[in-house]
C-alpha cells in the first residue's frame, strides 16, 4: 500500500494539502515534530472526512518526530515499512519560515531547515523514493531591483531564511544531476499564502509568534492585537505601501496536487515553478479589502521600513500555467472572507 509522506503537515499549508490530498483518494503519512503546529488540527480532518472516507485512520497517519534525528526518521520508515506502507512519494513542507527571526537565529535556520532536509533526501535515497515536491519560496529572488519574477529571475536572497531554501533548491539539484538512480523534483516557490479552508475549520494557527502579515491581521480583527503595524508609507508605490503577491492556501494545496500528479509519469525531472496569484495587492489594500469584506475594522500604525524588505514582489505565474495547468480560483475578497471565518471561530486556532 502505497502512502505519500507530508512533512510539516500539520503545519498552515501542510493542512491544506492533506485535506486536497484525501479528496483525491491519496493515502498520507505526516511527520511533523509540532514545533509550530499542532497535530490537532489532523484530529480535525479525520473528523471532516469520517463520513465521507472509510478507514480515515488508516489514510491519514501521524509521527511526531524531528527530521534532524536522523536515526528516528530511518526507523520511521522501516517500521512503515514492516506494516507494509511504502513511501513513494514525498512533499516536503517541514521547516522554519520567519524571514525577520531568521536573521536573528541564522544557526537554528540552518540547522533546521537543511540539516533537516539533508537527512530527509539520505533517507529517501536509502528508501528508493525519489519523487519530491518541495516547499522553496520567493524569498530566493534577488528583489532589490525586480518586481516581478519569473523562475528564470536572479537569485539573490536577502535573509538566511531565504538563503536556506536556496541551499535545499541547490542540494536537489545535484541529487538529481549526480544520483546513480533518477530523481523526479519539482520546486514549487510560493509567493505569499494567505486565507483559510472554505469551512472555517482549519487555518493559520501558528505557536511561535508570527511576523507573517495576514495572521496578524486577523489577529487584530478578533481583538487580540490593538492594530497593525504598517512598515513604510514611501515605497513609491500608488498607496506608498508595499505590494505582495498573495495566494489563497486552497488554491496552493491544488498546485501541490497537480505537481505531484505531473511527476508521476516523468522518468527524471528537475523544474522550479512560482505559485502565486501574479497580482500585486499592497497591503493597505489588503487591509481596507478585509475590513469590507468583514465590517470591521483594522487600525493600522505606520512604522518605519524593515531591513531587507522591498517596495514589490509579484510572480509570473505563466509556467505553473503551462505545465501544470494551474491557476489561482480565489481572489484577495476569497482570501479576506476565509481567513475570517477560520479566526472568528476559532479566535485561540486549534
Ligand atoms: P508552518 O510553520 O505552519 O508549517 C511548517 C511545519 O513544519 C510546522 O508544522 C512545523 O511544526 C514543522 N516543522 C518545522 N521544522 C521541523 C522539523 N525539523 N521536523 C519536523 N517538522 C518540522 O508553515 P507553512 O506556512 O505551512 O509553510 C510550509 C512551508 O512552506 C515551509 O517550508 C515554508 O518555509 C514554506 N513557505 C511558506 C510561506 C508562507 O508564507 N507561509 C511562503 C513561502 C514558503
Amino acid at each position: 500500500m502505497s502512502h505519500i509522506l507530508i512533512t510539516g503537515g500539520s503545519g498552515f499549508v501542510g493542512s491544506h494539502i492533506c485535506i486536497t490530498l484525501l479528496e483525491n483518494n491519496y493515502k498520507l503519512v505526516v511527520i511533523d515534530n509540532e514545533a509550530n503546529s499542532t497535530s490537532k488540527c489532523l484530529l480535525r480532518i479525520k473528523n471532516f472526512f469520517e463520513d465521507k472516507i472509510s478507514q480515515i485512520e488508516k489514510k491519514l497517519i501521524f509521527i511526531n518526530s524531528d527530521l534532524r534525528n536522523f536515526y528516528e526518521l530511518i526507523e520511521i520508515f522501516e517500521t512503515l515499512e514492516r506494516k507494509n506502507i511504502r513511501i513513494d512519494f514525498v512533499i516536503h513542507l517541514a521547516g522554519l519560515k520567519d524571514m525577520n527571526k531568521s536573521i536573528l537565529r541564522s544557526i537554528e535556520y540552518w540547522d533546521n531547515n537543511v540539516l533537516g532536509s539533508i537527512n530527509l533526501f539520505k533517507v529517501m535515497e536509502k528508501f528508493n523514493c525519489r519523487n519530491i515536491v518541495f516547499s522553496s519560496s520567493a524569498a530566493i529572488y534577488d528583489a532589490r531591483n525586480t518586481q516581478k519574477f519569473n523562475e528564470d529571475s536572479k537569485k539573490y536572497p536577502l535573509n538566511p531564511y531565504g538563503l536556506t531554501k536556496f541551499t535545499i533548491e541547490k542540494i536537489l539539484h545535484n541529487l538529481y544531476e549526480g544520483s546513480s538512480y533518477p530523481w523526479n523534483i519539482i520546486n514549487l516557490r510560493y509567493f505569499n499564502p494567505a486565507g483559510a479552508h472554505y469551512s472555517g475549520n482549519f487555518g493559520e494557527s501558528p505557536l511561535d509568534k508570527s511576523s507573517n502579515l495576514f495572521p496578524l491581521i486577523t489577529k487584530v480583527a478578533v481583538g487580540k492585537l490593538d492594530f497593525i503595524k504598517i512598515f513604510g508609507r514611501d515605497w513609491g508605490t500608488k498607496d506608498g505601501t508595499a505590494e505582495r503577491d498573495f495566494v489563497h492556501v486552497t488554491d496552493l494545496a491544488e498546485a501541490h496536487l497537480l505537481a505531484m500528479e505531473y511527476l508521476k509519469n516523468k522518468k527524471k525531472l528537475f523544474i522550479s515553478i512560482n505559485i502565486g496569484s501574479g497580482q500585486r495587492t499592497s497591503i493597505l489594500n489588503l487591509i481596507r479589502t478585509f475590513e469590507k469584506v468583514n465590517k470591521c475594522q483594522i487600525p493600522i500604525k505606520y512604522c518605519d521600513r524593515r531591513k531587507g524588505d522591498v517596495a514589490v514582489l509579484s510572480a509570473d505565474i505563466e509556467l505553473a500555467k503551462d505545465i501544470l495547468k494551474w491557476e489561482p480560483k480565489k481572489t484577495i475578497i476569497d482570501i479576506c472572507k476565509d481567513g475570517w471565518n477560520w479566526q472568528s471561530k476559532n479566535p485561540n486556532g486549534y
